[in-house]
């Protein structure tokens, strides 16, 4: 029999290639979502349209099955996570609230849940030298407006239920995931996505916009490693809240840089420094990763996850009709 598995957020970007990495592992997969993937079909073997902030609902969605990957949530990038906080807080108490009770009450073995480096602290990240940021730094508490401060808590829920007999949980904070079949406009999208696509509608020799400075910091980690990632903490048997991100920082700019030589583009940059940029500086500390995982943890590079990024987006603007047809297919 194979193993019964439901990827919540499967309309999403990382649910989406998660139900495709756990049908390559011969699960049987249910996805659930409030809309249908927006790019390509989805591989599982059941999707079922549904509200997750609704407790019967989420009831629905966890009937039969061993494994949950919750990976439902809303959110965007750093302009609408900064400007919805009432929003994005609601939805994804309720959606996590009641996916760990509907998931105890169905009798499920394990839920994974997907935290984010938004859960740390602001008063450690107000400089582009950060020094890489371990689990144990997030308290004293000081998260990012909304939805940090949702997940934080939403880890600690899962603490409780896991703790209590109830459900066993497993916790993984994403650093910024990058990488083809990701929303890449509309005010949801993330720095990597917003500028490939900003050099993708560029001619030869063009300026983009680019908040802030551009000398923020972050690292970013290809979808292939976070996919892996998850599996491996769902797996594990550590209960905690575990870092997954690429250790590799890099700014704004350098990534504006790296797109720019991977479209063979010459971009200039004109900063918008009344846009929102997040904190100053963020990178993720592996430690604890690495010694769970025989040295395992995220190590597709920028320039190697950025390729096939750049790549679809353009050929997406293309086939849109927004920019000549490209020349090479991926
Ligand atoms: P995404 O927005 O592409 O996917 C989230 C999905 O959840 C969407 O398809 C959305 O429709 C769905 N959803 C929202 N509200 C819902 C509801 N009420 N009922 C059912 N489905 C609902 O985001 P993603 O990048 O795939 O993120 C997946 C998870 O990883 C989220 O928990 C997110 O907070 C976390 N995360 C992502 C990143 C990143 O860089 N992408 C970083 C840190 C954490």
């Amino acid at each position: 029999m194979p193993r019964r598995a439901l990827v919540a957020g499967a309309g999403g970007f990382i649910g989406h290639a998660m139900v495709r990495y756990l049908k390559e592992k011969e699960y049987w997969v249910r996805g659930v979502d409030i809309k249908a993937p927006e790019f390509g079909a989805t591989a599982a073997d059941e999707f079922q349209l549904l509200d997750l902030r609704r407790r019967d609902n989420c009831l629905v969605a966890t009937h039969g099955v061993e494994e949950v990957y919750q990976l439902a949530a809303d959110m965007g990038g750093i302009g609408f996570i900064t400007t919805n906080h009432a929003e994005i807080a609601t939805n994804n108490v309720l959606i996590n609230t009641h996916m760990l009770e509907a998931a105890w009450l169905n009798g499920v073995d394990t839920l994974m849940y997907s935290s984010s480096a938004c859960v740390y602290p602001q008063y450690l990240q107000e400089s582009a030298d950060v020094t890489p940021l371990k689990e144990e730094d997030c308290y004293p508490a000081d998260a990012e407006e909304g939805y940090g401060w949702e997940k934080l808590y939403s880890e600690k829920l899962a603490q409780y239920y896991n703790d209590d007999g109830r459900v066993q949980t497993r916790v993984a904070r994403f650093h910024n995931v990058f990488g083809p079949y990701g929303t890449y406009e509309g005010g949801r999208e993330k720095a990597p996505a917003a500028i490939c696509r900003k050099i993708a509608l560029c001619k030869a020799e063009d300026e983009i916009e680019v908040w802030g400075d551009g000398e923020q910091t972050r690292s970013f980690m290809y979808i292939d490693d976070c996919l892996e990632g998850i599996y491996r903490i769902a797996k594990s048997d550590h209960s905690r809240p575990l870092n997954l991100g690429n250790d590799y920082l890099t700014t704004i700019n350098g990534l504006v840089e790296i797109v720019a030589k991977i479209a063979g583009k010459t971009i200039a940059r004109r900063h918008d420094l009344s846009a929102p940029q997040g904190v100053r500086g963020r990178n993720s500390d592996n430690t604890k990763l690495r010694e769970l995982f025989g040295g395992w943890e995220p190590a597709i590079s920028l320039e190697e996850g950025l390729k096939p990024t750049y790549e679809w987006i353009e050929q997406e603007l293309s086939k849109a009709g927004r920019i000549a047809t490209v020349a090479k297919a991926i």
